[in-house]
């Protein structure tokens, strides 16, 4: 078999010493890997590097789309934006993907339970697309941007995921029920996906639940997909029933790179001294060969570790008995390379991940109407004086003002409610004559309100086929 090459990337705090002992294992399982070193992360930072990612890094990885990464730190002072999600984000790494396992030797209040689950976490979109605005020097923005695309793929690429490991049953978890476009998209094209899917068993679940079950009954699923932020906690959370982040691999998957890591960060408190686990870097290891489709080696691995585990070899995380340093679990874990452990590795086919483009994924709406314009504006007036303003500034436009909120609930016309305010409102104005629709006329609009208020953003209202393209405020009719 001819050598695939990799890039390695040690990173910060223990990274060296976990991705070492990693790419010792590798080879010695008989994983055909060449290694292209490359540098990110702290030292890169402080060269002057803003992404934190140097050039040489991004054209290696471009070069063998195969990365195995150790955590990166983003020293305080250096640059805003982390050096993982550069990463991530540069190669539309669009899918998290983070078995969850029960280990033999790691005891946990679930051992027994049998749990064995992956959460497959959509990686590139919703809130940490980042994208955040002062909305007044009081109150803060970020906006959930979530694609039709994002939603296809990472629904698909967990149903294949499923296929691919021979496992029966998917859920999506999404907060559906409040976040009814964004949150609601996912649990929409997961369902639309699940019908090509028979051989399957599908369902939705509303995402607190979902903690809520994974604490339970974590046995009852088997692949959890979500969206990032859910996916971001759900996913911490699941490895805790397991042993916790020294035991935690992922992948990274996008169509032409794939980043294999350890879901830690570089625990800098014990880097150098020879005590961290891992695992968690090796068993992502053991991921990667697999998505190189060199399973007998990922097999081999996957086995010695667990038989290390279950032999009672564990570092200092593990809080039974006498550990080890990293370096002695390495030298444990090579001697029983090609022994066997009573934990058996999954039959593991390689995984088909989903072709999806921008034009495949858009939808063809037979109609689109613009119905008025939400003014998002900053004042300490109150709800009954903002309304009698803008109804009378309103006056003369083809726009009539329906009502105002704050922070999502109708505070004009009055409710009977007792919502108290921030100094940020939303003015929902609706357009008496559709047809009257005209850019100028939303300008007209927004300087009358500008000569009162202080505007800080505009969305239009628009129906597609017939339906709101925007929600009702609470308590708004
Ligand atoms: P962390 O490095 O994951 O460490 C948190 C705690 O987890 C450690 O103090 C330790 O717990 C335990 N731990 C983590 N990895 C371990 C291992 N391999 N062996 C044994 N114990 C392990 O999280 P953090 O302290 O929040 O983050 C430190 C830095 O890492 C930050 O700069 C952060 O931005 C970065 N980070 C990078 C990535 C990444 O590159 N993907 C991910 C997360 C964080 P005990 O104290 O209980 O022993």
């Amino acid at each position: 078999m001819s050598s695939t090459p990799v890039t390695v990337i040690s990173g910060d705090g223990i990274g060296p010493e976990v991705v070492d002992a990693t790419v010792r294992l590798v080879d010695a399982a008989g994983g055909t890997v060449t290694w292209e070193h490359a540098e990110a992360g702290a030292e890169v930072f402080r060269r002057g590097v803003a992404s934190g990612v140097p050039q040489e890094t991004i054209d290696s990885v471009a070069r063998t789309g195969v990365v195995l990464k150790g955590p990166l730190e983003t020293p305080i002072g250096f640059g805003e934006k982390s050096a993982n999600v550069t990463l991530r984000k540069l190669f539309e790494t669009y899918a998290n993907v983070r078995p969850v396992r029960e280990l033999p030797g790691v005891p946990t209040p679930y051992s027994g339970r049998g749990i064995d689950l992956v959460v497959v976490r959509e990686n590139v979109e919703d809130l940490y697309a980042g994208i955040e605005h002062m909305q007044t020097p009081d109150v803060a923005q970020c906006l959930k941007i979530i694609s039709r695309l994002g939603c296809q793929r990472i629904a698909r690429t967990a149903l294949e995921l499923a296929r691919a490991e021979g496992r029966t049953k998917v859920a999506a978890a999404s907060k559906s029920n409040i976040m009814k476009l964004t949150e609601g998209m996912l649990q929409r094209e997961f369902e639309a996906a699940a019908a090509d899917y028979p051989d399957l068993e599908t369902w939705h679940v509303i995402v607190d639940n979902a903690a809520h079950q994974l604490v339970k009954a974590p046995e009852q699923f088997e692949i959890i997909v979500t969206t990032n932020m859910n996916g971001d906690i759900l996913s911490d959370l699941a490895s805790a029933l397991v042993g916790g982040l020294g035991f935690a691999p992922s992948a990274n998957l996008g169509n032409g790179v794939a980043i294999f890591e350890a879901v830690h960060g570089s625990a800098p408190k014990y880097a150098g001294k020879d005590v961290a686990n891992p695992t968690a870097v090796t068993l992502s290891a053991v991921m990667m060969l697999r998505h190189l489709e060199q399973f007998d080696a990922a097999r081999r691995l996957e086995q010695a570790v667990f038989r290390a585990l279950e032999d009672g070899i564990h570092t200092q995380d593990v809080k039974v008995g006498a550990p080890v340093g990293t370096r002695a679990f390495t030298d444990a874990v090579v001697e029983r390379l090609g022994s066997v452990s009573s934990t058996p590795s999954r039959e593991h086919q390689a995984l088909k991940l989903p072709h999806i483009t921008r034009e495949s994924s858009r939808s063809e709406p037979g109609s689109r109407q613009k119905v008025g314009v939400d003014v998002f504006i900053e004042t300490a007036d109150d709800a009954a004086a903002i309304g009698r303003r803008l109804q009378g500034l309103a006056a003369g436009t083809p726009y009539q003002l329906k009502m105002v909120s704050n922070r999502g609930t109708v505070v004009w016309p009055a409710t009977g409610g007792s919502t108290s305010c921030v100094d940020h409102f939303r003015c929902r104005f609706t357009i008496v004559d559709r047809a009257g629709w005209q850019t100028d006329s939303v300008l007209d609009l927004l300087q009358r309100i500008g000569a009162v208020y202080r505007w800080m953003h505009v969305e239009k209202l628009e129906e597609i086929d017939g339906k709101p393209g925007y929600t009702r405020a609470q308590g708004e009719n």
